[in-house]
């Protein structure tokens, strides 16, 4: 493994549906441990993107290649076997089941072998301390959302694509999970790509932003640069 590669480096990726070019020349890296944010509005790529990190489609043009090997045109589940994790909307947690054993279910569904004591941590880690018997399906929204981040990173990933985080949280949760990611993404070294809506999640997580509108990168920087400029302005944030 070449160490002075970024860990993800996505190479002129382009895709197009029929007549709608949903891809266009898509290009980023990223490195161990960065977190990155992607926005833009309906139908700009952003799920596009994701699918072809994760092997549900195969680039038509260009390549994607993970801790220095091109895994372009693997089957999603070779992918996952590199440690690429990705949470869905929708939480896929077992409701009937213990907090604590859905981080067990997730464990062994990675094939490592769970070592009583990590799981609590993780449930600490995710803010699930002390509710580790309470059944998952008894949870706040916000709370099985982290549960799920828990069941993810107990899978020990070294890069997570997570979309819309924080959809349906209070502000106080959306807060909490801008904290939350940061700290596992920094004690994991895992890097994590973040699809998110919510400007005051993309504002608190303080870390680059990747704007996409029309299959383009429009823009790519902080926060704080890529707010004030035009074209996003225009395409995005609709003021
Ligand atoms: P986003 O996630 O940013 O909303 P998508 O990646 O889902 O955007 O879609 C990008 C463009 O590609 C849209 O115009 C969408 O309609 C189109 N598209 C996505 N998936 C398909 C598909 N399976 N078949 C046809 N068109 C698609």
């Amino acid at each position: 493994e070449d160490a002075s590669e970024p860990l993800l480096v996505l190479d002129a990726i382009s895709h197009r549906f029929g007549k709608v070019l949903a891809l266009d020349n898509v290009s980023l890296k990223l490195q161990t441990g960065e977190i990155l944010c992607i926005i833009g509005p309906n139908g700009s790529g952003k799920t596009t993107l994701f699918n072809i990190i994760t092997g549900q489609l195969k680039p038509q043009k260009g390549c994607v290649r993970f801790a220095g090997k091109s895994i372009s045109g693997l089957s999603p589940d070779r992918i996952a076997h590199l440690r690429i994790g990705r949470k869905f909307q929708t939480p896929s947690i077992f409701k009937d089941l213990s907090a604590l054993d859905n981080l067990l279910v997730a464990h062994t569904a990675a094939k490592s072998i769970p070592k009583k004591d990590r799981p609590l941590q993780f449930l600490k880690a995710v803010r699930l301390h002390g509710m580790e018997d309470i059944p998952a399906g008894f949870l706040s929204h916000g709370q099985k959302q982290w549960l799920e981040l828990g069941m993810l990173i107990s899978q020990s990933p070294r890069l997570i694509l997570l979309d819309e985080p924080t959809a349906g949280m209070t502000q106080a949760e959306t807060l909490e999970t801008v904290a939350l990611i940061r700290a596992l993404c920094e004690q994991t070294r895992c890097a994590c790509l973040i699809v998110e809506h919510d400007m005051r999640f993309v504002k608190a997580i303080n870390c680059r932003v990747l704007v996409l509108s029309a299959g383009e990168i429009i823009a790519c920087g902080e926060y704080d640069d890529i707010r004030h400029s035009p074209s996003v302005k225009t395409a995005y944030l609709g003021t």
